[in-house]
């Protein structure tokens, strides 16, 4: 199914993960460190800007190209391959929708991770219905002044551009999704400041925290696109972040179930190989199922959506809903498999198990996929 070109991609990605990654993930994680050199060396690779236009930096690569260097990458460590699918999903947002000016202002810097994104839709009062939005942009002459707050961003305070959707407009046309728009707030805009570090169960290595405008003023020329188009935007920018969260789930259960076969094969009770029993078998048997199936269903919307097709959002909320959920059963199961030992912290497979949960949450839950499924079912 892949061309030479593609094998090859995701053979630098995969050996990307075993030297640069796999070694250190753990210590991250315990850590909370952020590995920003590790993320430039990999934007080195194109990683930063994998289906960016190639004018200004971008690989030029297609989001089937982009799932199999995701898919690689969380091999090694989810969290990290998963922060820079949303450096991805805020960089495309620019390119694809900002004018000249602005491509040519950032994506230099964000395609070699000179500058990191992060992508600012979520807000306290506003997750899963986010065009209920309360920040507000008010024109002020060529600047907008902006106020109110976003929540659970990823990359908040390291980051220095922040894609955000903040609704404008008078009080009519602002109701709703149709009243929200995009801009590029850079970092030390006076009036941009953060919350503190939020303490998670996984995706330890990355800030997640309030990202918060007090009169913060953006130049109108930092406007993405037109008022009103923001929400529009966004949604399009989850439909490849989908795909690329949820390549990040099949790769480190791929991983999760490689450990679990050594394992099984391996570790001996009542005097055989626990591989022996029929028990394991099965749910080893399962495993690589259910792996096998979500790989196929990936790869099927990845390509959906390079061709831009009608059913490209949903193909994209199927594949992240059955993918993740599918890919959090398989590694609890590689846990299960390992015994006691396998929520010790020294195996990593209880690291891959908390990283994953939140796959099932954030880019929209499991259950806003199945309301955009059913939407279409019903239409
Ligand atoms: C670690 C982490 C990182 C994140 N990073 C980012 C980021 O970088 N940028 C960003 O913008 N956001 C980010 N998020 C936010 C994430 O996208 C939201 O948490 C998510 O969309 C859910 O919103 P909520 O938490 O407000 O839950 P709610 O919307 O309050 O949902 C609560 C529960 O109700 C269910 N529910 C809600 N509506 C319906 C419905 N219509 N039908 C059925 N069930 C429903 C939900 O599925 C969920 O189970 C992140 C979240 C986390 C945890």
């Amino acid at each position: 199914m892949l061309s030479e070109e593609q094998i090859a991609i995701q053979d630098m990605a995969r050996d990307f993960a075993a030297e640069k990654l796999a070694p250190f993930a753990m210590q991250w994680d315990e850590e909370k460190h952020f590995p920003v050199d590790t993320l430039r060396e990999m934007a080195g690779l194109g990683f930063a800007g994998i289906y960016l236009q190639e004018e200004h930096g971008g690989s030029g690569l297609s989001r089937f190209d982009a799932a199999l260097i995701f898919e690689a990458l969380s091999g090694g460590c989810t969290s990290t391959a998963a922060y820079m699918t949303i450096h991805n999903m805020a960089s495309w947002m620019i390119d694809s929708f900002g004018n000249t000016a602005q491509r040519a202002k950032y994506l230099p810097g964000l395609t070699s991770m000179e500058l990191i994104a992060s992508y600012c839709l979520t807000e306290p009062g506003s997750g899963s219905d986010a065009g209920a939005m309360r920040s507000k942009a008010v024109r002020d002459g060529d600047h907008y002044v902006l106020n109110g707050s976003k929540a659970f961003i990823s990359g908040s305070g390291v980051s220095d551009i922040y894609v955000a959707m903040v609704r404008t407009g008078d009080a009519d046309t602002a109701k709703g999704p149709s009243g929200v728009s995009c801009f590029i707030v850079e970092k030390g805009t006076p009036g941009l400041s953060f919350g503190a570090n939020e303490k998670k169960m996984g995706w330890n290595n990355q800030p997640t925290a309030q990202v918060i405008f007090e009169d913060c003023r953006v130049s109108v020329e930092n406007r993405i696109g037109a008022e009103g188009e923001g929400f529009k935007f966004a949604m399009m920018g989850l439909d490849g972040g989908r795909l690329n969260i949820a390549a990040c789930s099949l790769g480190t259960a791929q991983r999760a179930f490689d450990k679990a076969l050594d394992y099984a094969k391996t570790r001996e009770q009542f005097g055989q190989s626990i591989a022996a029993f029929q028990a394991i078998q099965f749910k080893l048997a399962d495993m690589a199922t259910d792996l096998e199936a979500a790989r196929l269903m990936l790869y099927e919307a990845a390509k959906t959506l390079d061709e831009g097709k009608p059913e490209k959002t949903r193909k994209s909320a199927m594949a992240k809903r059955f993918v993740t959920d599918t890919c959090f059963n398989v590694a609890n199961e590689a846990l299960q498999i390992h015994g006691g030992y396998g929520y010790l912290q020294d195996y990593e497979v209880e690291r891959m198990v908390r990283d994953l949960r939140v796959h099932q949450i954030l880019e929209g839950t499991n259950e806003i996929m199945r309301v955009i499924i059913a939407r279409e079912l019903l239409k």
